[in-house]
């Protein structure tokens, strides 16, 4: 049904209109949008150019913006010189992707805080603080917290440059960026389960720039001629996606360091050699024999790149983060089709989509990058890894009820005949899941691909999702498919 109601844009957003190109861009529509209950406030990491941070306020239906040259400090002895850029729409605030090459601001763009703020100025609103000069505001954030002022230094003008200070209170920290006080990559690792972790205090090098890629020309698909460099760029591309996902999270990798082949190395990676660098974090737990084992957390686009140099192929995380290992964020149902077609398999997900929504959960799906698919639904009940495993098999059953001739919960494959295989039992501490837009080990060079609902066709042929159709999709999608799931973990 199309939307008979006319949007207002608000002015203010005249420029951020003019200078963006809407069918090439995946940022967000100058569109007016409702303000929220508590205004909000973001920080985006943003990879132009020159890297800096945009600061951005919500005020009269639109996010006031600034770029900030550095990352914000909670030092208040530190001041970060703030321009101030043209206002936002407040859809903004929960961009994050690939801005084209050749368009403005071009280069990656990552949420590095978000939350929200209070006006600590009784006499005046934001905008009026802004008319003035001066704005002090209280930030509810994950990694900036506390009292903070905007200071406008000069006379207004075409460029205004402000600065961003940290007020003296319980949440300043003397010496210490937000992101190191805050992002440490030291990870501590609180457990509520019987095995113990510990942290591992990380030294020597600094996180380097740029990774440099070994041998660019290897063919790692050899099939289908594609290269390290290819496999690297891909990566590259999908990484704003790929990364939220990835995120704290225990990782398997599946390394296939001189590619695919007969009698070529082929191997499951828990544990991170200490050979890899210290600027790599790593969760340090036990295997349920108590053996420890090192896993590599893949934060950010140089420990990607580091470990696709290494060969990684296909990054298979946790279902539970760092900070709660024994608490999954998300449950999965990894439907199997075995013998059974595509068009059975499109069935049973969206029978399971149907009975999920009837119940209020918002489920996600994406093509496992082989025949399978799996369907995600994020975890918000207190329950551990065992409550989340028994809900997702009533779900399961229910659904296996309904349609006996198509799908089974049986474990045991000669029982299965030709129906598809719902499977929940990998909701469990220490198992994984290939995650959203990896690559798989196979020729094709195929992707595990989240898909909007209605895309769910049984015609639909998901080995066309591959390193060459991927990233360009990506690039004409304005919201994530999974969106609703990465969204319900901020
Ligand atoms: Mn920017």
């Amino acid at each position: 049904m199309p939307n008979k109601k006319k949007s207002v844009v608000p002015e203010s957003l005249d420029e951020y209109e003019a200078k963006r190109d809407f069918a090439e861009t995946p940022e967000p529509k100058p569109i007016q949008a409702s303000s929220h209950k508590r205004p909000i406030f973001v920080v985006q990491e943003h990879h132009a150019t020159r890297l800096h941070y945009d600061f951005r306020l919500e005020a009269d239906g639109v996010l006031k913006s600034w770029a900030v040259t550095n990352e914000p400090s909670l030092d208040p002895s530190v001041k970060r010189l703030a321009v101030r850029v043209e206002d936002h729409p407040l859809a903004y605030a929960s961009f994050s992707g690939t801005i084209p090459e050749g368009h403005y601001g071009a280069g990656e763009v990552f949420i590095w805080d978000h939350g929200t703020f209070e006006n600590l100025d009784s006499a005046r609103t934001i905008t009026e603080g802004i008319e003035a000069g001066k704005l002090s505001f209280l930030l509810h954030g994950k990694k900036l917290k506390g009292r903070f002022a905007l200071v406008r230094m000069r006379g207004k003008g075409k460029r205004e440059n402000w600065l961003l200070i940290k007020a003296k209170d319980e949440e300043a920290k003397l010496g210490s960026s937000a992101g190191k006080a805050v992002h440490s990559r030291t990870k501590r690792v609180p457990l509520s389960g019987t095995r113990t972790t510990q942290t591992k205090p990380i030294r020597g090098t600094p996180k380097p720039e740029e990774v440099e890629l070994t041998h660019p020309d290897k063919q790692l698909y050899p099939e289908d001629g594609i290269t390290k460099a290819d496999v690297a760029a891909y990566y590259r591309a999908v990484a704003p996606r790929l990364l939220p996902f990835l995120k704290d999270r225990p990782v398997t990798l599946e390394r296939l360091p001189d590619g695919l082949g007969q009698g070529k190395p082929h191997f499951w990676q828990k544990n991170t050699p200490a050979s890899y660098p210290a600027w790599i974090p790593r969760a340090q737990l036990e295997t349920e024999r108590g053996k420890p084992v090192a896993y590599a957390l893949v934060n950010d686009l140089a420990a990607l790149l580091y470990l696709v140099n290494q060969g990684a192929l296909t990054f298979h995380p946790w279902l539970s983060r760092v900070e709660a290992l024994d608490h999954p964020d998300f449950v999965l149902f990894d439907l199997d089709p075995g013998k059974a077609t595509f068009a059975d398999l499109v069935n049973v997900a969206q029978r399971l989509h149907e009975e999920l929504e009837r119940e209020g959960w918002e489920a996600v799906v994406k093509t496992s990058g082989k025949t399978g698919l799996h369907v995600l639904v994020p975890w918000r009940k207190d329950g551990g890894y065992d409550e989340a495993r028994r809900w997702a098999q009533q779900v399961a059953e229910r659904v296996a009820d309904h349609l006996p001739e198509t799908a089974t919960m049986d474990i045991r494959k000669d029982k299965r005949g030709g129906r598809v295989y719902i499977d929940v039992l990998q909701n469990a501490r220490g198992h994984h899941v290939v995650a959203p837009y990896v690559l798989r080990a196979i020729p094709g060079a195929p992707v595990s691909t989240p898909l909007r609902w209605q895309e769910l066709k049984a015609d639909l042929d998901p080995m066309r999702f591959t390193l060459h159709t991927v990233p360009p999709r990506i690039a004409r999608q304005r919201v994530d498919p999974l969106a609703a799931l990465v969204e319900s973990w901020r």
